[in-house]
């Protein structure tokens, strides 16, 4: 005889929620950029990259599907440690693996948000995902704001007494890269693990990788998810010192990147012709997009990533956040998805803007100039 529930005696939802931990009751899902289902769409939004990866990688997974599929993945991903740890000159337990570098992240947070110290900090604004994997943890937050400058706060972040302090560099929605040698000021004042999210690094003209060495509680993360071209994949990586990484060890899941991840992103990890090759090409169309966007008189960060964070302007002057949003509404009925940041005061009157193919970024001009000849801001 087959069960058959009795659907009126089942719990209603808010009894469900009570169910749940008292912290995750009030949790909201993170919400990313949007992904349209239909195709058409000139996709600026999430900082993909515009190019395919390294074919290289196909032909890695094509190997790994079959029968060994039926075997759990290497849970340690060895492989893949050893080929970001060569690659960067780094021992193999200086490096963690994860299913994308917000895994690794999530990693750092679930091991040291409830650490001693007084929570988890960030520079304001930086990535959004940062106060809802703390939210998770039911850890507590401290913001330390950024100023329109965007330089670098060394003395406050130090002062936060934070026992994890999260930092995007280059920073995120901005573009503006931090300077290594002030990271490395940050690095010796500050008391708790320094994360140093390098998730743009390939795009910035120096990076912090050489300060995991010297000091052991400094951890770099980075993706193949921006360089390389290959979101899909969700691989990013953790540098530490082997007292951290042993740390995050223990609080991964135990097979947190499968097979076919691991198979391609040691080739792509060991294609750099490929990704020199792609990183050359958006670095050519962001100065020529910066370029443009000047040339409106937007004021624009100078970027070291692969977006850009541009403040848009009327053809008669007018900026702000109303004129931003309006910007971005027009776009949307071109076709054109960018990325809008409402709901802090340094990012309103701005639009990032991932930076896609010459012929996208062409797309997106003659959108542009359609609104402003319509635009009304007011
Ligand atoms: N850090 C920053 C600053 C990012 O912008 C992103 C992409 N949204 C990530 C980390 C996460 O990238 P992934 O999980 O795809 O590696």
């Amino acid at each position: 005889m087959w069960f058959n529930p009795d659907l009126s005696s089942m719990s209603q939802p808010s009894e469900i929620t009570a169910l749940a931990a008292p912290h995750v009751r009030s949790l909201h899902a993170y919400t990313p950029g949007l992904q349209p289902k239909e195709s058409g769409w000139v996709k600026l939004n999430t900082n993909e990259n515009p190019y395919p990866p390294s074919p290289r990688v196909a032909e890695a997974i094509a190997r790994e599907l079959g029968a060994s599929l039926r075997l759990y993945p290497d849970p340690l991903s060895s492989g893949v440690r050893r080929a970001f740890a060569q690659l960067q000159g780094l021992a193999e337990n200086q490096v963690i693996v994860g299913n994308g570098s917000d895994d690794v992240l999530n990693l750092l947070v679930r091991a040291f948000a409830g650490g001693t110290g007084k929570g988890v900090a960030y520079g304001m604004p930086s990535y959004s995902l940062y106060p809802v994997l703390v939210a998770i943890e039911n850890g507590a937050t401290v913001e330390v704001p950024f100023t329109r400058e965007m330089t670098l706060p060394v003395d406050a972040l130090a002062r936060s007494e934070a026992s994890l302090l999260l930092l995007t560099s280059p920073n995120a929605p901005t573009g503006v890269g931090f300077r290594t040698v002030d990271l490395e000021k940050l690095a010796q004042a500050f008391r708790g693990i320094l994360v140093i999210d390098e998730a743009y690094a390939d795009f910035a003209e120096e990076n912090a990788m050489s300060l995991v060495g010297k000091y052991p509680r400094v951890v770099v993360t980075r993706t193949l998810s921006k360089s390389h071209g290959l979101a899909g994949l969700r691989v990013g990586f953790a540098a530490g010192s082997p007292e951290v990484i042993d740390v995050l060890d223990r609080v991964r899941d135990s097979y947190n990147v499968n097979r076919l991840s691991q198979a391609g992103a040691i080739a792509a990890l060991g294609d750099s012709t490929h990704l020199a090759g792609v990183v050359a090409r958006i670095k050519a169309t962001r100065a020529a997009a910066e370029a443009g966007f000047r040339a409106r008189g937007w004021f624009t960060y100078p970027s070291q990533t692969n977006f850009l964070f541009t403040e848009p302007r009327t053809s008669d002057g007018a900026t702000g956040a109303e004129v931003a949003r309006a910007c971005y509404d027009h776009l949307i009925t071109q076709k054109v998805l960018v990325r809008y940041f409402g709901s802090h005061a340094l990012t309103r009157t701005f639009l990032r803007i991932t930076v896609g193919t010459d012929s996208e970024m062409e797309a997106l001009a003659r959108a542009i100039e359609s609104w402003q000849k319509t635009a009304s801001p007011r």
